[in-house]
């Protein structure tokens, strides 16, 4: 494994990269993984997509009755300048959502609303097979045009709580990306 060091407001730090096990390709860069929808939207049969769901690259409304917007999570990586970030949806009351919208041009800054984070990411993920991922409240700190909101997770027991204000280690960070990359290797 390669290291390159840099010096950063006095501190070093890496820029993550491995090689990976199972394609063999050196991956650089901290890992940053987006889902392109929320989970809410594959519960919608196919063929009623259309009537029921309103969808762009940052809002969703399901029904007029649920509500979505496009985060970013970050969770540090121990001794890396770039955070692990996942790229999630998180739903919205019906106002905070409206408010979101009709602000999205503008400087959202200094903003922000509650919401609920789907746990589905892989590692994370604690639910049985059969049962709905599970829902950790959180704050919705909203942004600047162009740049997407971020979450903070409200304190709770759950790992990627933990994860969100501790960091992850190197090899953590690998073992999450390779199952992104590589969900049957
Ligand atoms: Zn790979």
């Amino acid at each position: 494994m390669g290291l390159r060091w840099f010096a950063i407001g006095g501190k070093q730090e890496k820029t993550f990269e491995f090689r990976c096990e199972c394609c063999g390709e050196l991956h650089r860069g901290s890992p940053s993984f987006a889902y392109e929808k929320p989970f809410a939207y594959f519960t919608v049969p196919e063929n009623e997509v259309e009537a029921r769901v309103e969808i762009n690259s940052d809002l969703c409304s399901i029904d007029d009755e649920a509500f979505y917007i496009r985060a970013i999570l970050e969770i540090p990586i121990e001794g890396v300048e770039e955070p692990f970030t996942w790229g999630v949806w998180v739903s919205q009351s019906e106002d905070s959502f409206d408010r979101y919208s009709a602000t999205y041009d503008d400087d959202q800054s200094g903003d922000g609303s509650f919401g609920w984070l789907t746990v589905a990411m892989p590692g994370y993920d604690l639910s049985a097979p059969e049962e709905d991922f599970e829902q950790i409240p959180c704050d919705v700190s909203w942004s600047v045009p162009g740049q997407r909101p971020v979450v903070v997770p409200h304190e709770t027991d759950h790992p990627i709580y933990h994860d969100f204000i501790n960091g992850i280690s190197w090899d953590r960070a690998i073992e999450l990306a390779r199952r992104m990359m590589h969900p049957d290797g």
